[in-house]
């Protein structure tokens, strides 16, 4: 299937600012989210498209990539590739995975390397690796918020050589192989292939005396942990990104981020869609037809209690104003819908049964069976 420009699934001009990138996607996955078109395989298809377009355009280092390269640009950058999805919907593929090299592997992957002197590699600042971080959330941290704590490893400045990769004493020196150049050439005769230097890396410059905690490299793993909050109101797929928390980037290049990607897990007895909740309450037959009020206790604990009006048929769905999920960023909250599932007893006393007995005698008094006529 050829793959539709994005500015056209996303229905923007080339010239749209983010405010219109992002107002056109809402659209779009309001439309088509898959918890509204339950297995609607078109729709979903839409959805992804709509996802995998939104990832690109407002993303500022991959949509001037985009404009330029079309598809063949973001190959090997993760969300432009198809099949770049690693889990159904939510979870919009590692976008972060291959990003840590910076500028520079994109130009290598279209020109297939060692693209002249505007490599960014020869020494020069290189920005550091996005990291992700899956943090599953119970269903209710995920509607009330909460505040939790995380444990991961990221790489950081080497303290032992502040980030120089050299032993003290020691310096750096131009790398003999390619003369500081970076790259080197190798061919004979018509062609001659510029390549990165293999003793230095690209960098130009080579370490006599490394350093032995990072061995070189500038950089060192350490654990790391942080106390994260929640907001109220998120859901499976939302990501919080915290600036800076990432790998630190080398030769003085910004650290990446930490991008935390949320899972949420299902819960016994609620489910929920955007701000709404939904649970089911079982009701017995008589109270239904005569009507009665039910006192549950919601995901918050608070005690509820709710009319059932006479005469209510079984999967009647009542509403009940703002007991749902906070909408975050606002004092709002949807709503707690509850489907009436009407009960039909299965062990009767014999004095239940002569009851309903009589209530039956009252409703049909001849012992002929009933006549469904379902001809009209
Ligand atoms: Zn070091
Ligand atoms: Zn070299």
């Amino acid at each position: 299937m050829a793959k539709r420009d994005y500015y056209e699934v996303l229905g923007v001009e080339k010239s749209a600012d983010q405010e219109a990138i992002k107002k056109a996607y809402r659209k779009l996955a309001v439309k088509y989210h898959p918890d509204r078109n339950p297995g609607d395989k078109e729709a979903e298809e839409k959805f992804k498209e709509a996802t995998e377009a939104y990832e690109v355009l407002s993303d500022e280092q991959k949509r001037p990539i985009y404009d330029q390269y079309g598809f063949a640009g973001l190959e090997g950058m993760g969300g432009g590739g198809a099949g770049g999805y690693s889990h159904a919907f939510h979870d919009f593929s590692d976008l972060f995975g291959g990003m840590g090299g910076g500028m520079g592997d994109i130009f290598e992957s279209i020109f297939g390397g060692g693209f002249g002197g505007s490599s960014s590699r020869r020494g020069g600042p290189e920005a550091g690796a996005s990291l992700r971080y899956d943090l599953n959330l119970s269903f209710k941290d995920a509607v009330y918020g909460t505040s939790t704590e995380i444990h991961f490893r990221h790489r950081e400045k080497c303290e032992a050589c502040n980030g120089s990769g050299a032993a003290a004493g020691a310096s750096k020196k131009t790398c003999p192989t390619c003369n500081g150049v970076g790259q080197v050439r190798q061919g004979n005769g018509f062609f001659t292939i510029q390549q990165t230097c293999p003793t230095c890396r690209g960098k130009g410059t080579i370490i006599d005396h490394p350093c032995s905690s990072c061995r070189g490299t500038g950089l060192q793993e350490k654990n790391k942990q942080m106390s994260l909050k929640i907001p109220a109101g998120v859901d499976t797929g939302k990501r919080i990104i915290i600036r800076g928390q990432g790998d630190a980037g080398e030769n003085g290049g910004p650290s990446g981020d930490l991008v935390i990607v949320l899972h949420v897990a299902d819960h016994p007895n609620f489910q929920r869609q955007d701000n709404d909740l939904f649970c089911a309450i079982p009701v017995s037959m008589s109270q239904a037809a005569l009507g009665c009020e039910v006192t549950i206790t919601a995901l918050d604990n608070k005690k509820l209690t709710i009319k059932i009006p006479e005469g209510t048929p079984n999967g009647k769905m009542l509403r009940i104003k703002g007991e749902g999920v906070p909408v975050s960023g606002s004092s709002r909250k949807g709503d707690l819908y509850v489907e009436v599932s009407v009960q039909i007893p299965t062990k009767l006393s014999s004095k239940q049964k002569d009851l309903l007995k009589q209530y039956m005698e009252l409703e049909n008094p001849t012992t002929e069976p009933k006549l469904v006529d379902l001809t009209k």
